[in-house]
């Protein structure tokens, strides 16, 4: 077969997913069961309730429906931004004189700059369907608190984002979007909630970081009636929505006859890594297909490749249920002078059992590497890519690198997951030469195990 393949692989309306995929009913081995961390015992629907939206807690919990129709009112918000591109990134392989044929889907192509807006609409939606009043949200580099912002909007829905102190000061654009959608947004940790006062106490100017802003999330959404609480990653609903990108870059493949061979995400939480490799992951699951398959995360946030399998807390606050996954322990605080994302202390317990079985590898690679990916792919190929993002890029470019030596035409295919355009804090420091690679020790990394809680 000699198919041209097109700079970019557009798929119809038509051909969008009308259902996300839950892999886990591919799995043998399911992600352990996520505790009620006052009882230690597996959460109930109904222990969800009064934190999450009851019909997206039943997504959580559900680990045996395949596939979760998608509401009709979600797919019209989908088509305004979506079907997504898949983009053959010739420039990028003629730079580098690589024979490997890259492919990469791009998720930025919306105001809030990332794929969050794929759960964010249906997080929303369940939400008013519900009759609730509005939803509560943590968000660290802003390009969650601004997608549920829009999506809040949308609906008619009242949107409270916390957003982690040094973003808030670093990024006070991204702070005037979400307001511009509608959004209340509080730097966390503030004085507005017990937890964040008790933080605020025990870390005197700390900058805040992920699990602060959830636990005072989490409280603000239980201690206001007609709220629930939201969250853009780590949970198995959010990948369950992502898979949208995984459904449309397959759906995208297939069209033009092209088999991945290797399939590259970026991984914080988890959820855009997750929703990327779900369909593959479920082929080879179900030992019909393989694929190599690269989680990359930040050396300076390493949960997957020098983290602990255990059960942790989600958050710092010690409030949301506790989670089977790969994690460096709830009270570890990434290193401030790390600018690229990804700094969650946990990972999507789908992938850290994907991971834990071998379906899937992991790779950390620091901070001034991926910038330097980053700025050889905005200049050949003309997006300005996310830092987190960049994460993928820059293996991408590594495998693509390999290839040329091998002589190996592979299929290399990557989650571009958003643009950089709020990012230029980060990007000003690496043109600067002022960017420094920040790696935790053991030491410190033991410190912060310490800090697990005793389960089983
Ligand atoms: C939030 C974000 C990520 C990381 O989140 P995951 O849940 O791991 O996908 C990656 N890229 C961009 C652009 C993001 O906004």
């Amino acid at each position: 077969m000699n198919i041209e393949i097109p700079y970019k692989i557009y798929l119809e309306e038509s051909e969008m997913p009308k259902q996300w995929y839950n892999v886990r009913a591919d799995m043998k081995n399911k992600p352990a069961p996520i505790l009620n961390p006052a009882t230690l015992k597996p959460v109930t629907v109904e222990e969800l309730s009064p934190i999450f939206c009851t019909e997206l807690a039943k997504q959580e919990l559900d680990e045996t429906t395949p596939y979760f129709d998608i509401p009709e009112e979600i797919r019209e918000f989908y088509k305004m931004y979506r079907p997504a591109p898949l983009v053959r990134a010739y420039c990028l392989e003629k730079k580098l004189g690589t024979p490997a044929h890259i492919y990469y889907k791009f998720e930025g192509n919306n105001t809030s700059g990332s794929h969050k807006l794929n759960s964010a609409i249906a997080q929303a939606y369940y939400a008013k369907k519900q009759g609730l009043k509005g939803v509560t949200t943590e968000t660290g580099a802003g390009q969650w608190g601004t997608a549920l912002s829009m999506a809040c909007s949308y609906f008619d829905l009242d949107c409270q984002v916390y957003m982690v102190k040094v973003s808030y000061e670093q990024k006070p654009f991204r702070r005037e979007v979400m307001r511009t959608y509608g959004a209340q947004v509080t730097p966390s940790p503030s004085m507005k909630t017990e937890v964040g006062r008790k933080i605020n106490a025990e870390f005197p100017g700390t900058t805040g970081s992920l699990g602060c802003a959830i636990s005072e999330a989490v409280e603000a959404a239980t201690t206001q009636e007609g709220y629930r609480y939201v969250l853009g990653s780590v949970l198995s609903q959010v990948l369950i929505h992502q898979t949208v990108i995984g459904l449309e870059t397959k759906a995208a493949l297939d069209k033009y006859g092209i088999k991945a061979d290797m399939i590259i995400g970026c991984a914080g939480g988890g959820s855009n890594l997750g929703g990327l490799i779900s369909p593959f992951a479920g082929e080879i699951l179900r030992g019909e297909a393989d694929y190599d398959i690269i989680a990359v995360e930040p050396a300076s946030c390493p949960s997957l490749t020098r983290g602990r399998y255990a059960y942790d807390y989600c958050d710092t606050g010690k409030i949301c249920p506790l989670a089977k996954m790969y994690t460096l322990g709830s009270g570890f605080i990434p290193s401030p002078n790390h600018a690229g994302g990804l700094r969650y202390h946990g990972m999507s317990s789908i992938v850290s059992q994907l991971y834990d079985d071998g379906i899937i590898t992991a790779r950390s690679v620091e901070q001034t590497e991926v910038f330097k990916a980053a700025e050889m792919f905005a200049r050949v190929e003309g997006i300005l890519p996310a830092p987190e993002s960049s994460h993928a890029i820059k293996v991408a470019i590594d495998e693509a690198l390999k290839c040329k030596e091998t002589g190996e035409e592979k299929n290399i295919v990557f989650g571009l997951t958003g643009t950089g355009y709020f990012d230029m804090v980060a990007y000003q420091k690496y043109n600067d030469g002022e960017m420094s690679d920040y790696i935790p020790t053991d030491e410190e990394l033991e410190k912060s195990f310490a800090t697990l809680p005793k389960v089983e």
